[in-house]
Parts: structure tokens; sequence; C-alpha cells
């Protein structure tokens, strides 16, 4: 069937498909296929039956959309992809869930990621790993690739995912789809499982760019219970998708073509800038050092914020619970309860964190990347009073093979290269399927990041739609 929710929505309206037709087509097909990838942790039966009738009169029309396990949904289990959260049942329902289901989504259960999100190939997941469509043994990215191999795999027709350092674009760009993370502040962080509060937002996951807008617009919403939620959050213009005497002018960072970068990958993002050249767009090379210093900040940054917001599950207000008179005292039943609780990289990057906070690194680490972050805030908006956007490759590498790269942590955390800086600087970023690289015979898709300035999601889906035709 292979609908795109632009596609759903028409064919809803116009009568030419039976919406509980195709509901029921994904959701079997989702249960019957699911052991091929292992998208989903879960699927929610109960809860489709209960809403299919009000949702489809909404303007998704009960869409089939999958739900990263991170997003909190009350009365249904939200495991984080983690032992620690394994039967945790939220009192009540992220924000960017409920505005979903105001607008007709109908979520089909809940999708596989890295623990606590902390991860680039889904492998990190307690309950399992989850495989790309695109190569048998191949990862799909993450953290959010359980999303991302659902939407690649036609399990469901869209999905939401969370981007902290790039995993809503990285994984898409390993599984071919498309991923927008909005401007930090559109989408309510309300009721989602936080990893680095500074940098987390949700973002949609599609197969189309104008999906993309679809399904942004109807989570995009000022909500009063995330003090860093914006009003700009519901302003939403619609793009206009058709500007052909648009020229707009971008900048290529030269760092985004140096070290690291995947030969091939490179070979097919020239090509690709050539091409929008040749349709008159102007784009130059620039220079942005800051770029290279991401991640070191990224990886300073967030564990901070990780073990800082992971110091609530304790085994007694939150997470895994055990009989407290077992133990001699609280320490001893706390290092019980999270050291069974939290997978290894979870525990890396709380150590690493907690390191970092300490009063006598505080200055020399955390202190110096907040200040680092901040120029890189200043270099990029300088940027932006020149040029319209910044193209980059989304990855600097192909999708590896699963259990390649886990036991080597920093290659793994170089993938995001690209990606950080967006959630650094909070601007909106988009990765857009462009070409399938041939590697032992497997077609293995790459992606094109554009960034925008903060607010600009309009003009970051235009200039995605023509990258988009241009393949
Ligand atoms: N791969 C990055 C990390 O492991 C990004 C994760 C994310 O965006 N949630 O931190």
């Amino acid at each position: 069937m292979n609908l795109t929710l632009k596609q759903y929505i028409d064919s809803v309206n116009d009568w030419s498909l039976n919406v509980k037709d195709v509901i029921n087509h994904y959701i079997n097909k989702a249960k019957e296929q699911n052991s091929q990838t292992f998208s989903f942790v879960r699927f929610h039966e109960d809860y489709v039956s209960s809403h299919i009738d009000d949702l489809i009169t909404k303007p998704l029309h009960g869409a089939p959309i999958g739900l990263k396990d991170i997003i909190l949904t009350k009365w249904y289990i939200s495991s984080c992809g983690s032992k620690m959260m394994e039967d945790f049942i939220s009192p009540y329902s992220a924000t960017c869930f409920e505005t979903l289901e105001k607008n007709g989504g109908l979520m089909i259960g809940k999708a596989n990621m890295d623990e606590f999100a902390m991860g680039s190939s889904t492998e990190t997941s307690y309950f399992g790993k989850t495989i790309n469509p695109h190569g048998i043994d191949r990862v799909p990215g993450g953290s959010s690739g359980g999303s991302a191999a659902a939407v690649a795999a036609d399990l469901c027709i869209a999905a939401l995912g969370t981007d902290t350092g790039g995993s809503v674009r990285q994984p898409a760009s390993f599984c071919g789809i498309v991923w927008l993370k909005p401007t930090y502040g559109r989408v309510s962080r309300y009721g989602v499982q936080s990893m680095a509060s500074s940098l987390d937002q949700v973002g949609v996951m599609t197969k189309t760019v104008e999906d993309a807008g679809i399904l942004l617009k109807a989570i995009s919403w000022h909500d009063t219970h995330d003090a860093q939620s914006c009003v700009e959050a519901d302003t939403w213009q619609e793009p206009k998708y058709k500007n052909e005497t648009w020229k707009p002018k971008l900048a290529l960072p030269k760092e985004a073509l140096g070290e690291g970068l995947d030969e091939r990958i490179k070979v097919r993002f020239i090509e690709m800038i050539e091409k929008l050249r040749d349709l008159w767009w102007e784009i130059e090379e620039i220079d942005l050092p800051i770029m290279g210093y991401a991640v070191p900040m990224y990886y300073t940054l967030m564990p901070a914020e990780v073990s800082t917001n992971l110091a609530r599950f304790d085994g007694i207000r939150f997470g895994l619970q055990d009989d407290t008179t077992k133990y001699k005292d609280i320490s001893e039943y706390y290092q019980k309860v999270r050291s069974e609780g939290f997978g290894e990289e979870v525990k890396r990057r709380i150590l690493l964190g907690t390191f970092v906070l300490s009063s006598a690194n505080y200055e020399w680490y955390y202190l110096k990347a907040q200040q680092a972050r901040e120029q890189l805030k200043a270099d990029f908006s300088k940027i932006f009073q020149k040029y319209d956007a910044i193209i980059t490759p989304t990855t600097p590498t192909l999708p590896g093979k699963i259990w390649e790269k886990i036991n080597d942590p920093l290659t793994m955390y170089l993938e995001d290269m690209y990606t950080i800086p967006a959630n650094m600087a909070w601007i909106p970023a988009m990765s857009v399927p462009w070409w399938m690289i041939e590697e032992n015979g497997e077609m293995l898709p790459m992606g094109i990041q554009l960034m925008c300035d903060k607010w600009e999601e309009e003009k970051l889906l235009e200039l995605g739609w023509v990258v988009e035709k241009l393949k």
C-alpha cells in the first residue's frame, strides 16, 4: 500500500479509500512483519479500538502513527528502551501525543529506541535491537531507530521521535526517509522523558517533505506546562512548495567535507550541490570551524544533563523496585537498583556527567563547554544573516553492520558530527533522502541535511521539497 500521509488524508477526504480498511491493513502488516525489523516494542490494539471512531473524524483521520517509546502515554507502558522503566505507566500523557490525538493521529504502537535515547544504532535498547529494512544485518541508526525502520518498512504512515543530538535525522538518513527536528520550543517536551533537557526536541519522521510539514503542524503547540515552549509555536505558515523563481543562498561549511566523511557520500553530496547550482541556487563554501568542536561540546554538556535527569530513577520515586529490607542501607539499595536497571551506555554517560559537574571539574569542562556553546550559537546566527540555510550531508558514514561499533563508543559518537550543531543552536534541521549507495550487494541510503534559522520551518520545508524532487 505504502501511502504517504498526504495521500492517506486526500483519499479519505475524497472517499476513494475506506479509512478503517487502511488502518486495519497497517495494523495487521505491522504485527505480521514486525519480527523482521523489531521496529515496535508494543502494539496497542485496545487503544486503537477505543479511539478509532473519534480520531477518523479529525484532520489526520486516524492515520496510523508510530510513537517513540520515550513519549509518555497515560494508561500505556512507556519504557524508554530500559529495564528501569520496563513496566512504567505514566499518570499523564505527553502534550505532543495529546495534540497528535486532537488532530486525529492514531498511535498504533510504541517504537523501539536506544535506552533513554542514548545511542546511534538502537542496539542499546533493553528489549532487543532494531534492524534496518535496507540491509539484513545493518543498524537503523538511533536513537529513534524503531520509528525510522517502521516508516521505512511501511509499517505505519509516519512516526514521532526525539532528537537530542541527531536521533531523528541520523536514523532517517540510514533508513532513507524524511525527518524534521523543529526549533527548540516549537513542540512541547512536557511528558517526554528527558535525556538532556536543553537539547531535546520532538521531531517528525515521514516518507515525504510535505508529510513532515503536515505532521509538524499537528504537534506544534505553545504549552504552558513546558517552560521553554514558545508562543511562536502557535504560528504556522503553510509552505508554498512551488516557488520556481526563488533563488536561495546556501552556506556549505568546508568542515562538513573534511576528515571522517565517507568518500562515496562526498561524491554524491557534491553531485547534488552541482544540481542545485544548475537551478541557480547560490551555494558558497564557508569556514565554520566551531562545527569541529560540536561533538566534544555535546559529550560534555549532554552527560551533565543526563546525570541530573536520570537521578530520579532511584528505585523509590521512579524505576525498578526491590524489597528494601534486603539491603543494609539506602546506598546499597540505590547501587543495586541503578546497576541493574541501567545499561552500559547509560551508566557511562551518568559517570561522565557526574565527573564534569563535580566541583573540581565544573569550571574546566562544563563551564567551558557552555561558553563554547554560546559561541556556536553566535556563529550560526551570523551565518543566517547572510544565508537562507546551511547544507551538509546528514551523516559522515553509511549504516554500519550490527554490533560493529557498539564497543567503540568514540567512533559511534562521531556519527552525529553534522547533526549536533542544530541542537546546540536550537535551530530547525531536516534530513532528506538523497541517494542509495551500493555496498556488498546492498543498496544503502544517504541523506542531505538542511538547517535554517530559528522558526524558519516554512523555509526549511520549501528547500527540502526542492532537494527531494531533484533525486
Ligand atoms: N546519538 C546521539 C547520542 O547518543 C544522539 C542521541 C539523541 O539525539 N537522542 O547522544
